[in-house]
């Protein structure tokens, strides 16, 4: 699959960051670092698709979704998300409680090296557990959806990811204009994201106007010390936007209550409440009301 002048090459100086992160040795080899990567500490092939509590709840509409974790942002050393920047303090893919677990992070920054340094192999097992997962779905007699970018923000239909299943839906969140994602295919569906850059609110009228999906996270109009008050009051602030049904001439809908982004109305506002780190948030990325 790679030629021996792969293999005997040094590791990029680029991954030094990661490297540490996973306690390896700063002069490892390409392969053990690939046998580091590619598989579990118990010698397993490591998994690429996962779940989370959220997606599971779009079981009971019969879809059954996988998610796959990479480092967000520069977590990894190497930015996984082009437009990242105040929301990577925040980001729920580092952030929320099971996120922040050692275990976890270690296979986020497995997977996110193993697709950078060994894209061709990633994406040849990736393929794979996604013709395990159509297969699983469809002998269940459900939807099969896949969230590739469950915390990053990667152009995978340049990888012909989405363009080789399509028999999958496949779904994301991205904060690139529509533009640079012009080349999804139907089968990809995309919610752009609000952020805290300037750019962003023309970016999102842009994906409004043009019959798609913006999600935006608010929060209660201060921040405290105290998470639970500011959960309740980031929790009243997106469920009176979404009572009132509309927001900025545009319809409003619950980005909670579910995670099946693909079947949400188009051209409508997708409100999140603030979260985990996304609480204490205060470069803008979360609206606060
Ligand atoms: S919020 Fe999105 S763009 Fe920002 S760091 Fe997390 S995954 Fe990346």
């Amino acid at each position: 699959m790679y030629p021996e002048t792969f293999w005997n090459k040094p590791v990029p100086a680029k991954y030094r960051k990661a490297l540490e992160g996973l306690e390896l040795p700063l002069d490892i080899s390409r392969r053990d670092l690939f046998r580091r990567v590619a598989f579990t500490d118990s010698g397993r092939p490591r998994n690429i698709l996962g779940s989370s509590s959220k997606v599971e709840k779009g079981e009971g509409a019969g879809v059954l979704t996988a998610i796959v974790y990479l480092s967000p942002g520069r977590e990894a050393g190497i930015n996984m998300c082009p437009m990242a920047a105040g929301c990577e303090a925040g980001c729920l893919g580092s952030t929320s409680r099971r996120m922040t677990w050692p275990t976890h992070k270690k296979a986020r920054v497995s997977k996110t090296v193993w697709l950078m340094l060994f894209r061709e192999h990633f994406l040849r097992r990736l393929s794979w557990e996604i013709i395990g997962h159509a297969m699983t779905a469809e002998a269940m007699g459900m939807k099969p959806a896949i969230r590739l970018n469950g915390s990053s923000d990667v152009l995978w239909e340049n990888y012909n990811v989405p363009q080789s299943h399509p028999e999958v839906q496949f779904y994301d969140y991205t904060k690139l204009p529509a533009k640079a994602r012009a080349g999804v295919p139907d089968n990809y569906h995309l919610t752009f994201s609000l952020c805290e850059r300037p750019e962003s609110k023309g970016r999102a009228l842009d994906w409004l106007n043009a019959g798609r999906n913006v999600a935006m996270v608010v929060g209660g109009e201060s921040t405290t010390d105290r998470p639970g008050v500011m959960l309740k009051a980031a929790k009243a602030a997106a469920a009176t936007i979404i009572e009132r049904g509309t927001f900025e001439g545009f319809p409003a809908v619950s980005g909670d209550d579910d995670d099946i982004r693909f079947d949400d109305p188009p051209g409508a506002w997708v409100v999140l409440y603030a979260k985990s780190g996304a609480l204490t948030d205060s470069t803008g990325f979360v609206q606060r009301f």
